[in-house]
């Protein structure tokens, strides 16, 4: 696309008053060489119809709308899939944040605002020479069908969902029939008010629906041997349960293994595997896959003071439910339900339990008086959790004279003895039953065991499941069913311990995600978080030393390589965080519109006076999904920032190439700061591993540094969140405050 590239600077919202235009609109004409053209408000309706002139009768491709924020407004400045916005935040992180000049300083307080504000305008003039209108990728074939990996309800759900929105689907279960655990259930919970009584198990309807739905296949005794490919065109090698195949993905090998590999002490375990980047040319190809392995019961015989294993009284819930459904609980006259360890941990729970156990022991305390209304139920907790309408089943078994509900540390079992303290009664407690039941948990089956078999580059099972207690999930927060693979979406049991209606509803949004993928990917785009990017990470091949920084730290597992190491890309699977482009040291990986060159430009075009303390520059890099938006809102709020700072927003922390942080303190430029996600266990960074992978380049550049001579108290990594807004002034400028002591950058002027 020729560009026509032109500036309009918006004096609405108060930039008129508080910067001089004309000053500003110089800047862009003259250093710049740009159009420039200005309005009193370009996001009203009169604005909007100017710029749509301009488009129309002057050919302006490309706007520069120097005005608010670029997370504001987005729809006002929007012209067509075939113009390019660019913005200036003028307004949130310029005149916003200048509070209000301290006594003495008015004069300078103005020339400070305009040198920012210039240098924003600056910036945004560069970028919009320097980017590009993106090309979305397109696959070459591309598949829409849906694998549904697990019959259980989770698998059942999505299926039955994703079939009625249109979508074929392929379910595989390992067992020789679908329905899951649910098959097992004697009740189930209730799902309508009042929420008292318990309801015979719906699996069976939704086994025949599956059954008598045309767009489902259903493959019993089946798993995955490997799944290759990406989003839209994933290649799929199925076995039989259990049967080994030629295809099945490698393991990982580690060093020390390698080491007794290569010495003959152990065999290779990946002998006779077909390389990861050969692909199975029979095998069936998936647009997306929905992973609903589920869950198993929680080993807990380590607790061996309520001597599960050794005593024949004491069973789990789970095989108290089949004894339920085998009709076994004749004679059973009590019934003590322990749902936490408590011996010397007394405030904890089993493992992996939550909500679904406690409401699991009401459920099973009903069966216990159901069968015999003489029978006695105990229920000793440390936590009752009944969410949501399952408060009333709660109370209606508070009611029920048979059932004991009482907070208590079970301190052992002896034969059908009980024995508890701490209890509601201020007693302690000798309970003798007929049954013990332990409340254990239900552990994601991708803690124990790979199903996924991945033939990717990073191996073949999702990365850092310790991190997540086992369960396949990439961020709780923002995206939930969305795994650290993009085309594959967990539900249920594999995403946390859920009860049969959170199962169903977790099934239906993973359903609806891996729809959304199969469509974005056949459209060029994105999925979250960058949903709708229409870039991709371009590679200049000739330039790549194999060095394989990129293959090995992108979070999701994009980049495949071949046998020398040179990266394989696979677009549909890329989230376009750009971690692969901060990784590279040669920096030849870059998107259309943010790349090596266009950020490194921008960093220049930031004008650098001669030494003057009170006109330091200090760079920020902010991620654009927490650190930039709490920018915005800190102006919002009108905190004030230092007037020497100058934000670059970036598409994650990871992005951060080094090179810009070298360059920009070679050019003068005093100090700079990565502002980003947390990271570690409570990570809430949103490409999972950009801002921890941008915390190590940064203590690693912090030693190139000191080699220069320069500081390394210079560079900074910080983790906020997005509602951190009224702490981030403060902690900005007490960065600033350690660079004005550290003085100015010696670099200046050379
Ligand atoms: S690091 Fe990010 S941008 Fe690069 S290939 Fe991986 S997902 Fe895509
Ligand atoms: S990081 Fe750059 S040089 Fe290294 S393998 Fe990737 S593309 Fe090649």
């Amino acid at each position: 696309m020729d560009k026509k590239i032109c500036t309009y600077i918006c004096t609405g919202c108060g930039i008129g008053e508080a910067l001089n235009i004309e000053e500003l609109s110089a800047v862009v004409t003259g250093e710049m060489s740009q159009e420039c053209k200005t309005h009193a408000c370009l996001c009203g309706t009169e604005g909007r119809a100017f710029l749509e002139s301009e488009q129309k009768s002057e050919g302006i491709n490309t706007f520069n709308i120097c005005a608010c924020s670029p997370r504001v407004m987005t729809k006002e400045f929007d012209f067509g899939d075939e113009t390019i916005t660019v913005r200036a935040n003028l307004r949130e992180q310029v005149i916003w944040v200048a509070g209000s000049p301290e006594e003495g300083q008015e004069e300078s307080h103005q020339e400070w605002l305009q040198e920012t504000a210039s240098d924003y305008v600056r910036m945004a003039c560069t970028r919009a020479a320097k980017t590009a209108l993106p090309e979305p990728f397109q696959l070459e074939s591309m598949n829409k069908e849906i694998l549904v990996m697990g019959g259980g309800i989770a698998g059942i759900t999505a299926a039955i969902e994703a079939s009625k929105a249109g979508s074929k689907v392929t379910i595989i279960e390992k067992a020789d029939v679908i329905g899951g655990k649910a098959l097992g259930w004697a009740k189930q919970f209730p799902t309508s008010y009042p929420y008292a009584d318990l309801e015979e198990s719906s699996i069976a309807s939704m086994v025949a629906a599956v059954e008598a739905d045309a767009n489902i296949t259903v493959k019993t005794g089946t798993e995955v041997a490997r799944i290759g490919g990406a989003p839209g065109a994933f290649k799929v090698t199925l076995k039989a349960t259990g049967a080994t195949s030629e295809w099945t993905a490698p393991k990982k090998i580690t060093v020390d293994q390698q080491d007794l590999i290569d010495k003959g002490t152990i065999e290779n375990p990946n002998a006779g595997l077909k390389p990861y980047a050969k692909e199975n040319p029979d095998a069936d190809t998936f647009g997306a896959v929905v992973l609903a392995t589920g869950w198993v019961p929680a080993d807990v015989s380590e607790f061996e003071h309520l001597g599960y294993g050794s005593n024949d009284k004491v069973v789990t819930n789970a095989e108290f439910e089949a004894m339920a459904k085998n009709g076994k609980l004749g004679g059973i006259n009590s019934v003590a339900f322990v749902m936490s360890p408590g011996g010397e941990e007394n405030d904890q729970d089993f493992p992996y339990c939550n909500s679904v156990t406690s409401m699991v022991a009401l459920k099973q305390a009903k069966y216990v008086r159901e069968s015999n209304a003489d029978a006695k139920a105990y229920i000793l907790y440390q936590h009752m959790r009944t969410p949501g309408h399952m408060e009333l089943f709660y109370k209606g078994i508070q009611q029920d004279d048979g059932i004991f509900l009482t907070k208590a540390t079970v301190t052992g079992v002896e034969g059908g003895t009980v024995h508890a303290k701490d209890t509601l009664l201020g007693e302690d407690l000798d309970l003798d039953v007929d049954l013990i039941v332990l409340a254990a948990g239900m552990v994601p089956t991708t803690k124990l065991e790979n199903t996924i078999n991945l033939a990717y580059r990073q191996g073949p099972a999702f990365l850092d499941l310790d991190l997540f207690d086992g369960y396949a999930d990439s961020h709780f927060i923002c995206f939930p069913y969305e795994t650290r693979r993009t085309g594959v979406y967990a539900c249920g049991g594999v995403r946390k311990a859920m009860n049969m209606q959170e199962t169903m509803d977790d099934a239906t949004g993973a359903a609806l995600k891996a729809i959304q993928c199969i469509e974005s990917a056949d459209r060029g785009v994105s999925v979250h978080p960058r949903s709708g990017d229409k870039t991709f990470p371009e590679f200049f091949m000739q330039r790549c030393t194999q060095c394989k920084r990129c293959t090995e730290e992108c979070p999701f597992g994009a980049l495949d390589d071949d046998e020398k190491g040179t990266p394989l890309p696979n677009p549909t699977r890329c989230r376009r965080c750009g971690t692969c482009m901060g990784a590279c040291p040669e920096r030849i990986i870059g998107f259309k519109d943010y790349n090596i060159d266009l950020i490194g430009s921008m960093i220049k075009a930031i004008e650098v006076p001669e030494e003057d303390d009170d006109k330091l520059r200090i760079l920020i890099f902010a991620c654009e999904n927490d650190a930039y938006p709490a920018l915005d809102m800190a102006g919002m709020r009108k905190h004030k920032l230092n007037h020497m700072i100058r934000f670059i927003p970036v598409r994650c922390l990871g992005s951060v190439n080094m090179s810009w942080i070298r360059d920009a303190l070679s050019a003068g430029l005093d100090g700079a700061m990565l502002l980003g996600c947390k990271y570690g266990d409570d990570y809430q960074c949103h490409f999972v591993k950009g801002s921890e992978i941008a915390n190590t380049r940064m203590a690693n550049i912090g030693d190139t540094l000191s080699t220069l001579g320069l500081e390394p108290e210079r560079v900074r990594s910080e983790q906020v969140a997005i509602t951190d807004y009224d702490k981030i002034p403060d902690l900005i400028n007490d960065f600033v405050d350690e660079i004005v002591e550290l003085g100015a950058n010696p670099f200046k002027g050379f």
